[in-house]
């Protein structure tokens, strides 16, 4: 009798695990080849509230709205921008590339393109008053709710030429979502500059993440005057830091507590960092508001760079974390691979050598996973779904990695100091990277820029958008390449640039009316050849965005949902490992 359970329960699991795994490479299978096409074709067609809205500066500023100074002429940017001084002796990462000053391998009149310099919304009103304490520096401690909202403040109020506080929402507690930008222009967006962005403290109890991002803060507005690689930075770029994302998850977790969940999930038990919309799988999880303010944020500004800061383990991270093939993942882990895999791989290795030890690859603890030169495909460390990191690159076009700051998530703090000096150089170089590639403004046959205009490095079917004012940028390592850009209405458009090392190149293009029906529906026959779709797709002006009704599919039943059961146990085992 015994034998005959045994036998039958053996035979059972081997079935259902065959079953699943059967039935996720069939459905792989359906995605794989071309599994970003939907992507392409969803952003082409995608609907205004789904495309980028970047604006000025969206939200309250702590102190006021003093006169910008950043906004310049796009056709001035073709002059060469101030040379960074180079990077000191690159004893840890000899390929490090600094950014530097563009080349223009093609432009055209822009001059229409530029307007005055952007400016704030009237209805905009100053956020509560900030106490006029000159802000104590910063020390090596934890700090809680509170005294981190009186530092911010005090902070941006000492240093209103450098600082902007603004809060893009509240927790499910009511705590406020600060982000401080750090720019010389940090109450104005440079027209044709990147904006970068920095979210810790995802998991309230990653709270090492949290402390980091404040000393980054302070960091960069002392060495202003000081380091002139910082100087040049903070006049080329607006680095916005959010240190706390879950402020709830992190009133209730404990010092010195390194692994588990206590604090890492918000008011409501939500882990954040599972309840973005997944490009792979449906995510019925219910939006929480932290998540809802994020992707509010995301969607109003365009984020050229981006790090999440985790902890929990020693390691840069890069997208995909989720793949097609989970369940198969979860057992065999092989990376999930983007179009931009290069440009990932880079990033994070350029995290990972400019860290003290991160690029040594050593495991936490024995039995802890090792990552060679301290980087992973996310999915290849182990898959997760609704994750911020494929969010921002799918949905907005933003370069975003992952980085686990240390072993333990909330660390004593005697130990910050040392935490510090180790991610110090690599936080500051890693924005660096946001000058790197090629960049741009689209105008139209008058000089006007233009919107949402789609556009794409040929080969690489990740898209990406033109911003209001018809700027966009894109990271790329040195080669040669080809960027196109659609926008229905015009007649697409093609060219071929260069990148180099130490250059972002800029290539600006004028895009042109279509003339008549007939050419019109010409021009669209030739996108659609162009974009591989096959013969069944509908025309892009036609196509009903694929990912944003995602989140509208019923949630399902059968074999999918014991699909997403089982996928989410395995992802529960991970969980509380790791951040
Ligand atoms: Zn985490």
């Amino acid at each position: 009798m015994k034998t005959a359970v045994w036998y039958t329960s053996t035979f059972v699991v081997i079935f259902v695990y065959l079953y699943c795994y059967l039935v996720q490479f069939i459905r792989g299978a359906e995605i794989r080849p071309q599994h970003l096409q939907p992507l392409l074709r969803s952003r082409l067609a995608a609907p205004l509230q789904q495309q980028q809205q970047p604006v000025a500066f969206p939200y309250p500023v702590a102190g006021g709205w003093p006169l910008a100074s950043g906004s310049q002429h796009p056709a001035q940017q073709r002059h060469l921008p101030p040379l960074p001084p180079p990077p000191p002796p690159s004893e840890v990462f000899s390929d490090y590339m600094g950014p530097g000053s563009m080349a223009v391998s093609s432009s055209m009149s822009v001059s229409s393109a530029a307007s005055a310099p952007v400016q704030v919304p009237p209805s905009v009103s100053a956020a509560p008053a900030t106490s006029s304490a000159a802000a104590k520096p910063l020390d090596f401690s934890y700090h809680n709710y509170e005294d981190m909202t009186t530092w911010l403040k005090q902070f941006s109020a000492s240093n209103p030429d450098l600082t902007a506080l603004y809060s893009i929402g509240k927790s499910v507690q009511g705590r406020d979502l600060w982000v401080m930008v750090v720019s010389s222009s940090p109450f104005q967006h440079m027209k044709g500059k990147p904006d970068v962005k920095y979210v810790a403290n995802i998991h309230g109890n990653e709270a090492v993440s949290r402390e980091m991002a404040l000393h980054l803060i302070q960091h960069l507005v002392k060495s202003y005057r000081e380091d002139a690689y910082i100087r040049w930075l903070l006049d080329q770029t607006r680095i916005h830091i959010l240190p706390s994302l879950n402020p709830d998850g992190f009133e209730v977790a404990r010092e010195g507590t390194c692994t588990g969940g206590q604090g890492r999930y918000n008011a409501r038990g939500f882990d954040l960092n599972r309840n973005f919309p997944d490009y792979f799988k449906q995510n019925t999880k219910r939006l929480q508001p932290e998540t809802e303010a994020y992707k509010e944020w995301i969607a109003k500004i365009q984020f050229t760079l981006s790090a999440g800061l985790h902890a929990g383990a020693l390691v840069a991270s890069y997208p995909f974390d989720n793949t097609p093939n989970s369940v198969y993942q979860a057992f065999a882990p092989t990376p999930s691979q983007t179009p931009d895999d290069d440009v990932f791989h880079h990033l994070a290795t350029l995290y990972a050598r400019n860290h003290a030890t991160m690029y040594q690859g050593v495991a936490c603890k024995p039995g802890s996973p090792s990552f060679p030169n301290g980087t992973t495909n996310g999915a290849a460390w182990y898959p997760l779904t609704g994750g911020a990191q494929d969010y921002s690159y799918v949905w907005t076009g933003t370069m975003e990695i992952t980085v686990e700051m240390a072993c333990c998530k909330y660390p004593p703090a005697a130990e910050l100091p040392l935490h510090w000096s180790e991610h110090r150089q690599a936080l500051v170089r890693f924005v660096g990277e946001a000058h790197r590639g090629v960049r741009g403004f689209v105008t139209d046959g008058n000089g006007r820029p233009l919107e949402n205009v789609a556009m794409k490095i040929k080969g690489r079917d990740a898209p990406f958008q033109t911003t209001k004012h018809g700027e966009y940028w894109r990271i790329l390592l040195p080669g040669y390449y080809r960027i196109e850009a659609y926008k229905e209405g015009y007649e697409p458009v093609e060219d071929d640039f260069s990148v180099t090392d130490h250059h972002a190149t800029q290539v600006n293009l004028t895009l042109f009316k279509q003339v008549d029906s007939k050419n019109a529906f010409g021009a669209l026959d030739e996108v659609s050849n162009y974009y591989s779709l096959s013969p069944g797709d509908e025309r892009p002006n036609k196509r009903q965005p694929t990912i944003s009704n995602k989140q509208d599919v019923p949630h399902p039943t059968g074999l999918t949902g014991l699909l997403i059961t089982l996928r989410s146990q395995m992802d529960n085992l991970f969980t509380n490992l790791f951040g």
